[in-house]
């Protein structure tokens, strides 16, 4: 048995200060605070130094890494994820690409969820293919491909078939025309399944449809979602509006160091709206190859595209949780719950996301400004 001692426990509504953490055969074995808590004598020790230590984070919706996509070169990406404290990934699958470039990359990133470099990989979150082509970066790209002709079961059933249960959510812009038979099928094809509304200007009515199917998600909250003017100078109610309704669908969240993605007011607003319990901080890390556009300036963690659109962001798991907390107030506790324990539950990992008795030991240590000082995946330390 391992015994971290000297560590601050973050749970999921408190914390536990001067304690030591147990861990055996990769799981959390028992805590308490040193004063009470016996240690065994046969105990390996690891001496936290009185760091912070949290449950691994999980990031659902993240594309690359260090700039390289997770589709193209796993093995290349996927680690700086981990050392930044990732300890489960769903490395997503963006629109803009051919069904054949979404098989490889499908078929890479599975191969390398096999490899021992690759365990923290949990399943593929596929922001797409059917989305509405106004609402996302690449339109030249998307305005080619099969996805924006229509919604065919020819096109999309071997994605479907390919992805097996290793796909954990599917990204849809509900108003699409025969988006639902797509929905049943993809439930076919793994019942787990969750899905989201992403690049959308949906009614609330067309979102709330696809709820019985596992519609719990809205991608990139308040970015990149659309408005629907009915009456003129008369605010409208589209995908915002539902996500912030809804207390069945989590809001993703990306939170940049200057509030690019949603203004630092915006993010405090919604978590009035939807309450810490509601949130999944992403980061949306991406790669583009656009210059950056006059008016960003003290940005230097967003990427565009070549037509100066957002693309994007370079962060990792760790900045998201320190923007949040630094836009919103938000503590420890708070932030990890947005980080890990919500996104895992969202996309039913029951096994991890908390510091808790028979949980995995995906544990991340970091000292008071969210520096990544130590990694666990699986009890076993990897940084
Ligand atoms: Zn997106």
């Amino acid at each position: 048995m391992l015994a971290i001692t000297n560590a601050n426990l973050i749970m999921l509504d408190h914390m536990v200060m001067d304690a030591v953490l147990f861990v055996e055969d990769g799981k959390i074995a028992g805590y308490g605070e040193l004063w009470k808590t016996d240690i065994p004598k046969d105990c390996e020790i690891f001496d936290a130094g009185g760091l912070y230590v949290g449950p691994g984070f999980v990031d659902i919706h993240c594309h690359a890494s260090n700039g390289i996509r997770f589709q193209f070169d796993p093995a290349g990406s996927v680690p700086n994820t981990l050392r930044h404290g990732t300890t489960t990934l769903l490395p997503t699958l963006a629109y803009q690409y051919s069904k054949e470039v979404l098989l490889d990359g499908i078929r890479l990133v599975r191969e390398y969820s096999k490899t021992p470099e690759g365990e923290s990989v949990g399943g593929i979150y596929m922001e797409g293919p059917y989305l509405n082509a106004g609402f996302g970066s690449d339109k030249t790209a998307m305005s080619t491909l099969c996805w924006n002709k229509g919604v065919f079961k020819e096109d999309y059933q071997e994605l479907i078939d390919e992805l097996g249960d290793f796909v954990r959510v599917w990204a849809v812009a509900p108003e699409r025309e025969g988006i639902l038979d797509f929905v049943k099928d993809a439930k076919k094809g793994n019942p787990d399944v969750r899905f989201a509304v992403a690049h959308s200007e949906a009614t609330p009515a067309q979102i709330e449809a696809l709820m019985p199917y596992g519609l719990c998600i809205g991608t990139h909250h308040t970015n990149a979602t659309g408005t629907i003017v009915k009456y003129p100078e008369c605010r409208g109610v589209c995908v915002d509006e539902c996500v912030n309704f809804n207390s069945g669908i989590y809001a993703e969240l990306i939170c940049d160091k200057v509030g690019v993605h949603v203004d630092p007011y915006m993010l405090r607003l919604i978590r009035k709206i939807k309450g810490d319990e509601r949130i999944i901080l992403i980061t949306d890390a991406s790669s583009h190859p656009g210059p950056k556009p006059p008016g960003y300036e003290g940005s230097d963690d967003l990427y565009f595209d070549m037509e100066g659109e957002i693309g994007g962001t370079k962060l990792t798991s760790d900045q998201a949780c320190r923007n949040m907390m630094k836009h919103t107030g938000a503590g420890f506790p708070e932030a990890f719950r947005m980080a890990s324990y919500n996104p895992a539950t969202a996309v039913g990992f029951t096994d991890r996301g908390e510091i808790a008795v028979g949980k995995r030991a995906d544990l991340v240590l970091i000292d008071d400004r969210v520096n990544v000082q130590g990694v666990f995946l699986g009890g076993r330390q990897v940084k």
